[in-house]
């Protein structure tokens, strides 16, 4: 199993690892700070370095507990110890745009009862999918109007450990933890004070404040209930 280094850290851009397997362009570290594919965001970017040789990191995904760092023409193997980095501009955007997202997918809870069908955190552009009867461009601005305060109040954004007993006794998360395979004892709650608390696995900011401003892009009806909006973030 890889050691998941942004789980504690979302801020740690550089680590230093060894290489656990190879297989083809997929190169496997006892540990990483790589964000991989999931949870609906996408992968970070960067470059593994052993000595003198660089090699870019243009996808990362996982494999079983496994995380594979995708890089082309290496010539990494077993128990060489690099050093990797993270395309930091690339993965402080996507945590902005994370954390924007929980609050967006809260107020659209809290206000419109919504729920929350699916959601892709990405650089330039982010959607949320969720549940609502109407759909009308207001109704869309003024969730968004809200985020826009929340994320003005200079909220902290706590990460912590509960046992998956007392998680499933918060309200809010018991669906996300219920789905969880029972194996896992432990859940990873991030908490965005008094506005929404989840069982969650990606990397987030500290304060609400670094977020920026949130802009609707666009919504778009998928279906009988299902809408869908997308945003952005500046600067
Ligand atoms: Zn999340």
């Amino acid at each position: 199993m890889t050691e998941l280094l942004y789980m504690n850290d979302s801020y740690m851009r550089e680590f230093n690892a060894t290489v656990t397997r190879v297989d083809g362009e997929k190169v496997f570290l006892d540990r990483t700070c790589f964000y991989p594919l999931g949870g609906g965001l996408v992968s970070d970017t960067g470059v593994l370095i052993r000595g003198e040789d660089k090699y870019p990191v243009t996808f990362v995904g996982k494999e079983g507990g496994d995380v594979y760092h995708l890089t082309e023409k290496h010539t990494l193997k077993p128990n060489d110890e690099v050093v990797g980095i993270i395309d930091w501009k690339r993965r402080y955007r996507l945590m902005r745009m994370h954390t924007a997202c929980h609050i967006i997918s809260a107020i659209l809870y809290k206000d419109e009862g919504s729920l929350i069908t699916g959601n892709k955190v990405d650089i330039d552009k982010s959607r949320v999918d969720f549940n609502l009867e109407r759909m009308d461009k207001a109704l869309m601005e003024l969730v968004i109007d809200k985020t826009n305060q929340v994320i003005k109040r200079n909220l902290p954004v706590k990460i912590y450990y509960l046992p998956r007993e007392d998680a499933l006794n918060i309200p809010g998360i018991v669906k996300l933890a219920a789905k969880l395979p029972p194996h896992i004892k432990t859940l990873r709650i991030v908490e965005i004070e008094g506005i929404d608390i989840q069982a969650d696995g990606g990397p987030h900011v500290h304060n609400t404040r670094e977020i920026g401003d949130v802009i609707l892009l666009k919504t778009e009806n998928k279906g009988k209930n299902n809408r869908r909006l997308y945003f952005t973030i500046k600067p």
